[in-house]
């Protein structure tokens, strides 16, 4: 049976490799991106941010005492690669990838909101403080993202229309 504890630490090791998945995929999507500058340099912010928040969730891990499980990095940055790939060749490419990033704010949100409560209920308080600002940066990349949505798709339908100009990225 595992106790508390033992499920804090998990939960952080899967959000370690969330982070590392959420980095790749990023990148794969910004540097794709040519026409949709706004959307571009907002993915590039986050980029940065979310190595921080990699390298934070560590220093939980770190000081809970054990090492990142190598083996659930290792399949994050797999399962990331084929969805970064998957997105290239469609031809709405940065309606795709901007329901894509939504929805991955949105299972990081749930993360660090359920990890706060563990966090809590363990008495680690410095865990619950750095999740809960980690949470923050997640809210604030999906309100981004929820009203970048409908522009960007408002921005792909016009440029379709435009004879010489590129849609998909
Ligand atoms: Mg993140
Ligand atoms: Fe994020």
């Amino acid at each position: 049976m595992a106790n508390a504890e033992d499920n804090l630490l998990d939960w952080l090791r899967d959000a370690h490799a969330m982070e590392q998945q959420a980095e790749t995929m990023l990148q794969k999507t910004a540097s794709r991106l040519e026409n949709y500058p706004t959307l571009k340099a907002r993915l590039e912010s986050h980029i940065d941010e979310t190595r921080e928040q990699a390298r934070l969730v560590k220093s939980c891990i770190d000081r809970r005492g054990a090492g990142t499980s190598a083996m659930k990095d290792a399949a994050a940055k797999v399962a990331a690669t084929a969805q970064g790939l998957s997105g290239l060749f469609v031809s709405d490419e940065v309606v795709k990838a901007s329901m894509a990033s939504y929805t991955f704010e949105h299972m990081e949100i749930a993360s660090y909101r359920s990890l706060i409560a563990a966090a809590e209920a363990v008495g680690d308080g410095e865990t619950a403080r750095i999740c809960g600002q980690i949470l923050q940066q997640e809210e604030s990349m999906a309100a981004f993202l929820a009203e970048q949505l409908p522009q960007v798709t408002r921005q792909f339908l016009q440029r379709s229309e435009t004879p010489g100009a590129t849609a998909k990225h």
